[in-house]
């Protein structure tokens, strides 16, 4: 229920004076339906209105002066402007007017009456006259005081022009009465945080540049508050999640069977995520955990172990991976040691048809399939599950939170176990997946031997390829990434095809390619060539399958690197380094770099740990769209900035959870104020935008 002080601020922005049936659609799409959304706007600039003597105007300012009008100049042709001639005994300047019928203009401001008048000064085209076309202010003196002399600039449409929506967010902001304070005291004092109310109200009247920026006082308690609602929200979801009840798996003989077979032991890191899996798997209530490790550190195997505990206990896990080889390959790996316990796994993909996939659909249905490896085939309607009781989500950023979301409602007391290679930092972290628990596998396996990694310019690709060569002669394969460099796939494929030729002319017929338009088999006889060493360099467009593994592979070109997002490079340099061999990781790029693109290839020549090239991509970014999130339902902030305001988050997080343990009913006086807020900014599950 909202609180009834909200109701002003949830009547339809069309409720505002002024918002008649053709500008409500406008605002509709520029702010939203509501008058919040109006009063949510904010200036993203401001004009300073100097005012000046005509003989101190400078052209390209808005400026004010105080003149007389002089002479009103009608058009001699239709299609000319209409003039005033002003003067201020410094000069004399123009106003311009297209398209207007001149007789409202005289009878409102005959010769020798007095004038303020402000606008953008320009010069004519002969550089002779200065003038100000279609002024923003034209008044009698007596009304000088409504020219302000620093003006919001607000987002604006055709149609609905910055000071109409200002205009609009100054009533928005009469309508909005003061609300209970919601947070802290101590903490707003500490950190000399204004009210609510002086907040808004410091958002609409910036006097300067600093009022603008998102490190405001005035903006940042806004994206606290914005924060919070979202950590509230999040934070309430993990709750209610946990308080349904999840289907009691076990710790088994069958999993500690698989582990002790494996030709390694766990890492720390790996004993601790399947620690903490097998808590919430034995908690009765439902698990949503995800698994955040780099590329390599080894997830699969805490899937796996989890699965065989479902197993054991009598009921069936699903592990969906994005793509139809990263299925397979998971397949491959995983159905053999289950088998050796006698668990039977299967594989269900899109390209299974007919018969086979009848057969595979009964095995599912009747339980006998206690592990179902496969794409999103595995959730289409027609498969019925007997005892579905784990989902795991392979590479999960490549689905989603809106898709992520559906999965974890899907079955009753379902559990989710999502893992994802895309290291991010905790902050994001948070906002991206705060009603989850995460597990962190920061440490790698051992025995990997770092991957080099040099830049190299385009121009001298030659050497590189030389000392390919010579490494191909001693057996090593290698990864070639033509990147997305065109806006159209069949572009890019051609400049994937002519690489693959060149590369056959250089380095002799083992060069093979893989690309999206491929169908599954075609591109699984091509990963399975090079998995088998049949191929030396396997050439591939984008990264159209993020998690491969093919540990004979050692060497990695990526072409345009500076093209890539630094995660991404990461993620592809992940491919190698995975063998015996000494790995080496070339990033090509097309010089001159600029400063920023030098700064982020050097961090991964300098390190290795995703956790923390996903911190300095950030940085680096500062601000817009980190690591490319608005892709995988980055939630859409109106004041907070993932980037910029990344200090408030852990601390909102942090507060949502102490709220949440303390007083989960809201009945405190804070907690009836935060309901307010929660109600102000009105989060909803899945309220994220989707892919786009
Ligand atoms: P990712 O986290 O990228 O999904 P994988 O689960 O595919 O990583 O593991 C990468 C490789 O590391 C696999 O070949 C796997 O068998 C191996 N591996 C996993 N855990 C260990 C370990 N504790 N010690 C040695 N090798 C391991
Ligand atoms: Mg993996």
């Amino acid at each position: 229920m909202r609180p009834e002080i909200l109701f002003p601020l949830f009547a339809p922005s069309s409720t505002l004076k002024g918002v008649g049936p053709r500008l409500a659609p406008l605002l509709d799409k520029l702010a939203g339906p509501l008058v919040r959304d109006v009063l949510f706007v904010s200036p993203q600039s401001l004009i300073q209105r100097r005012a000046t003597t005509i003989a101190g105007a400078v052209e390209g300012e808005v400026q004010t002066f105080t003149v007389s009008i002089d002479a009103h100049l009608k058009p001699a042709r239709a299609n000319l402007p209409y003039r005033i001639r002003c003067f201020d005994g410094s000069g004399f300047i123009t106003l311009v007017f297209f398209k207007v019928f001149g007789d409202h203009l005289e009878r409102q401001n005959p010769s020798g009456s007095r004038r303020v008048v402000s606008g953008k000064v320009e010069r004519d085209k002969y550089g002779s006259e200065l003038q100000i076309a279609h002024p923003d202010y034209l008044l009698p003196v007596e009304r000088a005081g409504e020219i302000p002399e620093v003006e919001p600039v607000y987002p604006a449409t055709a149609g609905l022009p910055s000071r109409t929506v200002r205009k609009f967010a100054q009533e928005a902001l009469a309508r909005a009465g003061e609300l209970p304070e919601w947070q802290d005291p101590a903490w707003l004092q500490r950190e000399v945080l204004p009210d609510w109310r002086t907040a808004m109200t410091a958002l609409h009247a910036p006097q300067n540049e600093g009022d603008l920026s998102p490190l405001s006082r005035a903006r940042r308690r806004l994206a606290y508050d914005e924060l919070l609602a979202h950590q509230l929200a999040l934070a309430e979801r993990r709750l209610h999640r946990r308080a349904e009840p999840g289907r009691e798996i076990a710790a088994s003989a069958t999993a500690n069977a698989i582990e002790a077979a494996l030709p390694f032991r766990l890492t720390g890191a790996q004993q601790m995520a399947l620690a903490e899996v097998r808590g919430d798997l034995a908690s009765g209530e439902r698990m949503a955990r995800l698994i955040q490790g780099d590329v390599g550190s080894g997830k699969t195997v805490v899937a796996l172990l989890a699965m065989a505990d479902a197993a054991a206990g009598g009921m069936q896990s699903v592990l969906m991976a994005p793509t139809e080889i990263l299925a397979r390959q998971h397949f491959e790996t995983i159905a053999a040691p289950l088998a050796a316990q006698g668990v039977t796994a299967v594989l269900l993909t899109g390209r299974d048809k007919g018969a086979a996939r009848a057969e595979t659909l009964r095995m599912i249905a009747d339980g006998r399939a206690a592990v179902v490896v496969g794409t999103h085939a595995v959730f289409q309607t027609d498969v019925v599950y007997r005892a579905l009781a784990l989902t795991v989500v392979d590479e999960q950023h490549r689905f989603g939170v809106n898709e992520r979301r559906r999965l974890q409602d899907k079955g009753e007391g379902v559990h989710l176990l999502a893992m994802s290679a895309t290291p991010i930092p905790r902050t994001l972290e948070l906002t991206l997946y705060g009603d989850l628990d995460v597990s962190r596998l920061a440490e790698k396996p051992p025995g990997r031997t770092p991957v080099v990694t040099a830049a190299v310019p385009i121009p001298r690709m030659a050497e590189v390829v030389d000392r390919l060569r010579k490494a191909i002669a001693g057996g090593a394969q290698a990864f070639w990434i033509c990147p997305l460099v065109a806006e159209s796939e069949a572009v890019d494929l051609m400049a994937a095809e002519q690489r693959v030729e060149d590369l056959r002319r250089w380095l002799g017929p083992s060069v093979g390619l893989i690309h999206g338009k491929m169908t599954g088999a075609a591109k699984d006889a091509v990963m399975a060539d090079f998995a088998a060493g049949k191929l030396s360099v396997l050439t591939a467009t984008t990264v159209v399958e993020v998690g491969v593994n093919v540990p004979n592979a050692s060497i990695m070109v990526i072409e345009h690197s500076e093209r890539f997002g630094l995660a991404q490079l990461h993620q592809l340099r992940g491919r190698v380094g995975r063998g015996a061999r000494e790995s080496a990781c070339v990033l090509l790029y097309d010089p001159p770099l600029s400063q920023v693109a030098q700064a982020r290839l050097d961090i991964l020549r300098k390190t290795d740990d995703g956790f923390v090239i996903a911190e300095k991509d950030l940085e680096l970014r500062g601000g817009g769209d980190p690591l490319g999130l608005k892709q995988s339902g980055f939630p859409a902030y109106r004041f907070a900035d993932p980037v910029v305001h990344r200090d408030l988050i852990a601390v909102a997080a942090d507060d949502a959870r102490l709220v949440l343990n303390r007083d989960a009913a809201f009945a405190s006086p804070r907690g009836k104020a935060l309901l307010v807020l929660k109600a102000l900014f009105d989060w909803k599950p899945g309220s994220e935008r989707e892919a786009g």
